[in-house]
């Protein structure tokens, strides 16, 4: 494990937070890309003002839009976004949208610069080329793929997310303008800020957290138990500080990376259809609980459990928004746990979770949370 007063903090994009700062993006980006290539989803494009406003902002460049990006974006997604990229000569790409949007934009920019399968890449082969440059600006406050490293693709036909992480997939700048979330639906907003959540705590809890991540973190969790529930409710106030708060935690996790309620959840969206950041919610007590007695961190596993101390303890303020924590309510039955092991034990967050991980531990905490 890394001293703690040993460590890297590596953040290369710049942030540019605030309401109505989307008015910068012409601006901001470089006079020689000329040719952008915009990646968004349909519900954004007509539910969201952030595409008009981008088209807006953009300032005399040619823009190809690419508005098919499906929630959680599946490998041949990508590929096809990556043709556009090229026959448009793309040179940048601009991401606007949640967290699938995002994500998409950045795995068009990699294959945009090398040759597919996207899948070669998924499965550890080097790309020779960096992704071109990546511009992202979030419409939910959840994910924090503004601001790391990291994106998530799913394999429908291995029915499996499966996540990549590449430097060149920081984007150059994000503009997070909170505006842009407002008009999400309160179980988006209730969605997202329950991946806010989780990727604070399991940062917190990684084995490659540092002091000034922790720091990061537990300030997020403050943010989260303040505002979540008002930001639910749709007050700008309270929404701004989620999209505040969703930032910081993407930083934590490029830094810190997320631990097993993240892998543990990916089976329940792939197979369920729940959302990302409520799947990783909810494996989130049940993998503390595991921790508490398993884990080489129990001092922050106290720390980070008296933080909901008023609620009763964190499944309690989750279950307060009225999230069923059982996975038998999304449809899990004891027969399918063994597939979900198989997935998850392979996965590169077991290894940065704080305890030796087995295979019948992943089988007892699915089990437990049945
Ligand atoms: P999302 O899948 O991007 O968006 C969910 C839905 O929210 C969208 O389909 C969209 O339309 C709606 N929506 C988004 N913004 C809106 C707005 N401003 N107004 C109205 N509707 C809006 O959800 P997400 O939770 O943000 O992203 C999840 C993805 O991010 C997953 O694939 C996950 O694995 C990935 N992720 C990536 C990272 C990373 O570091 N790269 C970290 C965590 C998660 P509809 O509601 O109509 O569908
Ligand atoms: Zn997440």
């Amino acid at each position: 494990m890394t001293s703690p007063l040993c460590f890297n903090f590596f953040l290369p994009t710049e942030i540019v937070f605030g309401a109505g700062r989307l008015s910068e993006l012409g601006a901001r980006l470089s006079p020689e890309f000329r040719r952008v290539l915009l990646v968004t989803d349909k519900n954004v494009s007509s539910r969201s003002p952030a595409i008009d406003l981008a088209r807006r902002f953009i300032g005399g460049r040619d823009i190809l839009v690419f508005p098919d990006v499906v929630e959680n974006p599946t490998l041949d997604n990508i590929e096809e976004g990556s043709r556009n990229a090229k026959e448009f000569g793309a040179q940048v790409v601009l991401g606007v949208g949640g967290g699938s949007p995002l994500d998409a934009a950045k795995g068009i920019a990699l294959l945009a610069e090398n040759p597919g399968p996207l899948l070669r890449y998924l499965k550890g082969e080097n790309p020779g080329r960096n992704p071109l440059p990546i511009v992202c600006v979030p419409t939910t406050s959840g994910t924090g793929s503004e601001t790391t490293p990291y994106a998530v693709f799913t394999d429908p036909d291995a029915r499996n997310k499966l996540g990549y992480s590449h430097p060149g997939l920081f984007p150059v700048f994000s503009i997070v303008d909170p505006t842009l979330a407002y008009s999400m639906p309160e179980e988006v907003a209730l969605n997202t800020g329950l991946d806010v959540l989780s990727h604070a705590a399991e940062s917190f809890l990684s084995t490659i957290a540092s002091p000034l991540n922790d720091a990061l973190a537990l300030h997020v969790i403050d943010e989260v138990i303040a505002h979540l529930k008002a930001a639910v409710g749709k007050d700008p106030k309270a929404m701004d500080r989620m999209s505040y708060a969703a930032t910081l935690a993407g930083i934590a996790i490029a830094q810190g990376g997320t631990i097993l309620p993240h892998i543990m959840g990916y089976p329940l969206t792939v197979f369920y259809g729940v959302p990302h950041g409520r799947a990783s919610a909810v494996l989130l007590p049940p993998v503390l609980v595991f921790l508490r007695e398993k884990s080489s961190v129990p001092d922050k596993v106290r720390a980070l459990e008296k933080h909901f101390s008023a609620f009763g303890g964190v499944a309690n303020f989750i279950e307060s928004f009225g999230v069923p924590l059982k996975l038998s309510s999304y449809g899990v039955r004891e027969g399918d746990i063994g597939d979900y092991v198989q997935k998850t034990i392979v996965k590169g967050d077991v290894k940065i979770t704080p305890a030796v991980v087995t295979e019948s531990d992943l089988f007892s905490i699915y089990r437990s949370a049945l």
